[in-house]
Protein backbone atom coordinates (compact mmCIF):
# COMPACT_ATOMS: atom_id res chain seq x y z
CA UNK A 1 0.00 0.00 0.00
CA UNK A 2 1.47 3.20 -0.95
CA UNK A 3 1.69 6.24 2.08
CA UNK A 4 0.03 9.49 0.96
CA UNK A 5 2.33 12.50 0.84
CA UNK A 6 3.58 14.53 3.74
CA UNK A 7 1.13 16.44 5.37
CA UNK A 8 1.64 20.58 5.19
CA UNK A 9 -2.08 21.48 6.02
CA UNK A 10 -4.63 20.52 8.54
CA UNK A 11 -6.48 19.98 5.32
CA UNK A 12 -4.62 17.57 4.11
CA UNK A 13 -4.16 15.91 7.41
CA UNK A 14 -7.68 15.82 7.88
CA UNK A 15 -8.49 14.30 4.57
CA UNK A 16 -5.67 11.84 5.42
CA UNK A 17 -8.08 10.69 8.08
CA UNK A 18 -10.84 10.62 6.66
CA UNK A 19 -9.46 8.38 3.72
CA UNK A 20 -7.98 6.24 6.68
CA UNK A 21 -11.83 5.82 8.46
CA UNK A 22 -13.15 4.84 5.12
CA UNK A 23 -10.90 1.84 4.50
CA UNK A 24 -11.60 1.21 7.97
CA UNK A 25 -15.27 1.11 7.79
CA UNK A 26 -15.11 -0.65 4.13
CA UNK A 27 -12.94 -3.11 5.89
CA UNK A 28 -15.13 -4.14 8.63
CA UNK A 29 -18.45 -4.27 6.03
CA UNK A 30 -16.15 -6.76 4.25
CA UNK A 31 -16.27 -9.33 7.40
CA UNK A 32 -19.76 -8.19 8.44
CA UNK A 33 -18.42 -5.88 11.28
CA UNK A 34 -19.39 -2.66 13.31
CA UNK A 35 -16.62 -0.40 11.56
CA UNK A 36 -17.59 1.35 15.10
CA UNK A 37 -15.69 -1.36 16.70
CA UNK A 38 -12.44 -0.42 15.02
CA UNK A 39 -10.64 2.47 16.96
CA UNK A 40 -8.07 4.31 15.15
CA UNK A 41 -4.79 4.80 16.96
CA UNK A 42 -2.83 7.60 15.07
CA UNK A 43 0.61 7.19 15.91
CA UNK A 44 2.49 10.30 16.13
CA UNK A 45 6.04 9.59 16.85
CA UNK A 46 8.55 11.75 14.79
CA UNK A 47 5.38 13.86 14.34
CA UNK A 48 5.90 17.69 15.51
CA UNK A 49 3.69 20.00 17.36
CA UNK A 50 2.33 21.52 14.12
CA UNK A 51 0.73 18.80 12.72
CA UNK A 52 -0.27 17.25 16.21
CA UNK A 53 -2.29 20.51 16.71
CA UNK A 54 -4.00 19.83 13.45
CA UNK A 55 -4.45 16.19 14.66
CA UNK A 56 -6.33 17.66 17.77
CA UNK A 57 -8.90 19.34 15.44
CA UNK A 58 -10.09 15.88 13.82
CA UNK A 59 -11.63 14.77 17.03
CA UNK A 60 -9.59 11.50 17.99
CA UNK A 61 -8.80 11.79 21.37
CA UNK A 62 -5.36 8.82 21.64
CA UNK A 63 -2.61 8.71 19.84
CA UNK A 64 0.21 6.20 20.06
CA UNK A 65 3.67 6.79 21.21
CA UNK A 66 6.35 4.05 21.27
CA UNK A 67 9.55 6.45 23.25
CA UNK A 68 8.00 7.54 26.76
CA UNK A 69 10.95 10.38 26.69
CA UNK A 70 9.67 11.71 22.75
CA UNK A 71 6.29 11.69 24.40
CA UNK A 72 6.93 13.13 27.70
CA UNK A 73 8.32 16.08 25.47
CA UNK A 74 5.56 16.65 23.36
CA UNK A 75 2.85 16.48 26.51
CA UNK A 76 2.28 20.26 26.26
CA UNK A 77 1.39 19.80 22.42
CA UNK A 78 -0.58 17.11 23.18
CA UNK A 79 -2.76 18.66 25.90
CA UNK A 80 -3.30 21.82 23.75
CA UNK A 81 -4.98 19.44 21.16
CA UNK A 82 -6.92 17.66 23.49
CA UNK A 83 -4.97 14.50 23.34
CA UNK A 84 -4.21 11.57 25.57
CA UNK A 85 -0.98 9.14 24.21
CA UNK A 86 -0.98 5.23 24.60
CA UNK A 87 2.58 4.12 24.72
CA UNK A 88 3.08 1.41 22.40
CA UNK A 89 6.49 0.51 22.01
CA UNK A 90 8.42 -1.41 23.94
CA UNK A 91 9.08 0.25 27.75
CA UNK A 92 11.54 -0.98 29.84
CA UNK A 93 11.49 -1.39 33.45
CA UNK A 94 13.73 0.95 34.72
CA UNK A 95 11.56 3.61 32.77
CA UNK A 96 8.13 2.65 34.01
CA UNK A 97 7.88 5.24 36.39
CA UNK A 98 7.67 7.80 33.37
CA UNK A 99 4.78 6.38 31.75
CA UNK A 100 2.71 5.84 34.86
CA UNK A 101 0.25 8.78 34.94
CA UNK A 102 1.35 10.10 31.82
CA UNK A 103 0.18 7.17 29.05
CA UNK A 104 -3.67 6.75 29.47
CA UNK A 105 -2.74 2.66 27.95
CA UNK A 106 0.21 0.41 27.75
CA UNK A 107 0.17 -1.64 24.20
CA UNK A 108 3.44 -3.66 25.12
CA UNK A 109 3.54 -5.31 28.24
CA UNK A 110 5.28 -8.36 27.71
CA UNK A 111 7.81 -8.45 31.28
CA UNK A 112 6.36 -9.19 34.85
CA UNK A 113 8.82 -7.06 36.55
CA UNK A 114 7.50 -4.29 33.81
CA UNK A 115 4.22 -5.10 35.19
CA UNK A 116 5.51 -5.13 38.79
CA UNK A 117 7.35 -2.00 38.72
CA UNK A 118 4.00 -0.32 37.03
CA UNK A 119 1.72 -1.62 39.68
CA UNK A 120 3.72 -0.62 42.48
CA UNK A 121 3.53 3.07 41.32
CA UNK A 122 0.12 2.95 40.69
CA UNK A 123 -1.34 1.69 43.49
CA UNK A 124 1.09 4.89 45.27
CA UNK A 125 -0.90 7.08 42.95
CA UNK A 126 -4.39 5.07 43.61
CA UNK A 127 -4.86 4.79 39.47
CA UNK A 128 -5.43 1.91 37.27
CA UNK A 129 -3.76 1.34 33.48
CA UNK A 130 -5.24 -0.57 30.65
CA UNK A 131 -3.01 -2.84 29.33
CA UNK A 132 -2.42 -4.53 26.13
CA UNK A 133 -0.45 -8.05 26.40
CA UNK A 134 2.32 -7.87 23.43
CA UNK A 135 2.56 -11.45 21.39
CA UNK A 136 5.35 -11.96 19.05
CA UNK A 137 2.96 -13.37 16.46
CA UNK A 138 5.32 -13.75 13.41
CA UNK A 139 8.18 -15.77 16.14
CA UNK A 140 11.06 -13.79 14.81
CA UNK A 141 13.99 -12.62 17.23
CA UNK A 142 13.81 -8.83 16.35
CA UNK A 143 10.18 -8.76 17.65
CA UNK A 144 9.40 -8.15 21.21
CA UNK A 145 6.57 -9.98 22.75
CA UNK A 146 5.46 -13.11 23.99
CA UNK A 147 5.61 -16.45 22.23
CA UNK A 148 1.66 -17.37 22.06
CA UNK A 149 2.09 -20.57 24.42
CA UNK A 150 3.73 -18.58 27.09
CA UNK A 151 0.86 -15.97 26.94
CA UNK A 152 -1.65 -18.01 29.63
CA UNK A 153 0.89 -18.52 32.23
CA UNK A 154 1.98 -14.25 31.78
CA UNK A 155 -1.98 -13.41 32.41
CA UNK A 156 -2.26 -15.89 35.00
CA UNK A 157 0.95 -14.23 36.94
CA UNK A 158 -0.60 -11.08 36.14
CA UNK A 159 -3.45 -11.00 38.83
CA UNK A 160 -1.65 -9.54 42.22
CA UNK A 161 -1.18 -6.78 39.92
CA UNK A 162 -4.49 -5.13 40.51
CA UNK A 163 -4.08 -1.97 38.76
CA UNK A 164 -3.37 -3.41 35.57
CA UNK A 165 -6.94 -4.06 33.49
CA UNK A 166 -5.76 -6.50 30.93
CA UNK A 167 -8.12 -5.15 27.65
CA UNK A 168 -6.38 -7.15 25.13
CA UNK A 169 -3.71 -8.36 22.64
CA UNK A 170 -1.31 -6.51 21.14
CA UNK A 171 1.02 -7.70 17.89
CA UNK A 172 3.26 -6.34 15.20
CA UNK A 173 2.99 -8.61 12.56
CA UNK A 174 5.50 -9.91 9.92
CA UNK A 175 7.13 -7.13 7.59
CA UNK A 176 6.29 -8.75 4.45
CA UNK A 177 4.75 -8.60 0.70
CA UNK A 178 2.76 -11.86 1.09
CA UNK A 179 -0.21 -10.85 2.38
CA UNK A 180 -1.09 -14.75 3.78
CA UNK A 181 2.68 -14.67 6.17
CA UNK A 182 1.05 -11.51 7.24
CA UNK A 183 -2.45 -12.98 7.84
CA UNK A 184 -1.05 -15.79 9.42
CA UNK A 185 0.11 -13.68 12.32
CA UNK A 186 -3.37 -11.96 12.82
CA UNK A 187 -4.81 -15.17 13.07
CA UNK A 188 -2.41 -16.43 15.17
CA UNK A 189 -3.38 -13.92 18.12
CA UNK A 190 -6.79 -14.52 17.88
CA UNK A 191 -6.41 -18.34 18.49
CA UNK A 192 -4.19 -17.04 21.48
CA UNK A 193 -7.41 -14.47 22.50
CA UNK A 194 -9.50 -18.09 22.26
CA UNK A 195 -7.55 -19.88 24.53
CA UNK A 196 -7.91 -17.10 27.07
CA UNK A 197 -10.94 -16.76 26.95
CA UNK A 198 -11.67 -20.64 26.94
CA UNK A 199 -8.95 -20.82 30.08
CA UNK A 200 -9.15 -17.62 31.71
CA UNK A 201 -12.11 -15.40 30.87
CA UNK A 202 -15.07 -16.27 28.68
CA UNK A 203 -15.84 -12.26 28.41
CA UNK A 204 -12.01 -11.21 28.60
CA UNK A 205 -9.76 -9.72 26.39
CA UNK A 206 -11.84 -8.15 24.06
CA UNK A 207 -8.93 -6.10 21.99
CA UNK A 208 -6.85 -7.11 19.61
CA UNK A 209 -4.55 -4.39 18.94
CA UNK A 210 -2.65 -5.08 15.43
CA UNK A 211 -2.48 -3.77 11.89
CA UNK A 212 -0.05 -0.43 10.94
CA UNK A 213 -0.09 1.54 7.49
CA UNK A 214 0.55 -1.41 5.37
CA UNK A 215 -1.20 -4.10 6.92
CA UNK A 216 -4.13 -2.40 8.64
CA UNK A 217 -7.51 -3.32 6.75
CA UNK A 218 -6.32 -7.11 6.55
CA UNK A 219 -6.23 -6.97 10.62
CA UNK A 220 -9.48 -5.37 10.65
CA UNK A 221 -10.90 -8.31 8.18
CA UNK A 222 -8.92 -10.64 11.05
CA UNK A 223 -10.43 -8.87 14.09
CA UNK A 224 -8.48 -6.14 14.85
CA UNK A 225 -10.49 -3.49 17.43
CA UNK A 226 -7.24 -0.86 17.40
CA UNK A 227 -5.34 -0.25 14.10
CA UNK A 228 -2.17 1.99 14.90
CA UNK A 229 -1.65 3.94 12.04
CA UNK A 230 1.45 6.60 11.06
CA UNK A 231 2.42 6.95 7.91
CA UNK A 232 -0.62 6.42 6.52
CA UNK A 233 -2.16 9.25 8.38
CA UNK A 234 1.21 11.84 8.44
CA UNK A 235 2.79 10.26 5.17
CA UNK A 236 6.78 9.52 5.39
CA UNK A 237 8.13 9.92 8.73
CA UNK A 238 11.24 11.97 9.47
CA UNK A 239 9.95 14.77 6.91
CA UNK A 240 7.57 18.04 6.90
CA UNK A 241 6.69 20.75 9.19
CA UNK A 242 8.68 21.03 12.72
CA UNK A 243 10.86 18.01 12.04
CA UNK A 244 14.77 19.62 12.17
CA UNK A 245 16.87 18.23 9.47
CA UNK A 246 18.71 14.95 9.94
CA UNK A 247 16.24 14.22 12.75
CA UNK A 248 14.54 11.63 10.50
CA UNK A 249 14.07 7.72 11.19
C1 LIG B 1 5.48 3.18 14.28
C2 LIG B 1 4.55 2.17 14.84
C3 LIG B 1 3.28 1.96 14.25
C4 LIG B 1 2.80 2.71 13.01
O1 LIG B 1 3.57 2.39 11.91
P1 LIG B 1 3.19 2.96 10.46
O2 LIG B 1 3.84 2.01 9.52
O3 LIG B 1 3.75 4.34 10.39
O4 LIG B 1 1.71 2.96 10.38
C5 LIG B 1 2.44 1.02 14.83
N1 LIG B 1 2.82 0.33 15.93
C6 LIG B 1 4.01 0.50 16.53
C7 LIG B 1 4.34 -0.29 17.73
C8 LIG B 1 4.92 1.43 16.01
O5 LIG B 1 6.10 1.60 16.61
Amino acid sequence: MSHPAIVTSEAALHANVAAVQERIAAAARRVDRDPADVRLLPVTKTVHDERIAWLGTTGLELVGENKVQEALGKADALARAGLRWAMIGHLQTNKARHAVGAAAELHSLDDLRLAEALDRRLQAIGEGLDVFVQVNSSGEASKSGLAPDDVAAFVAALAPFTSLRVRGLMTLAVFSDDRELVAACFERMRDVQERLRQDVDADGFAELSMGMSGDYELAIEHGATTVRVGEGIFGPRGTGPGVPSGGAR
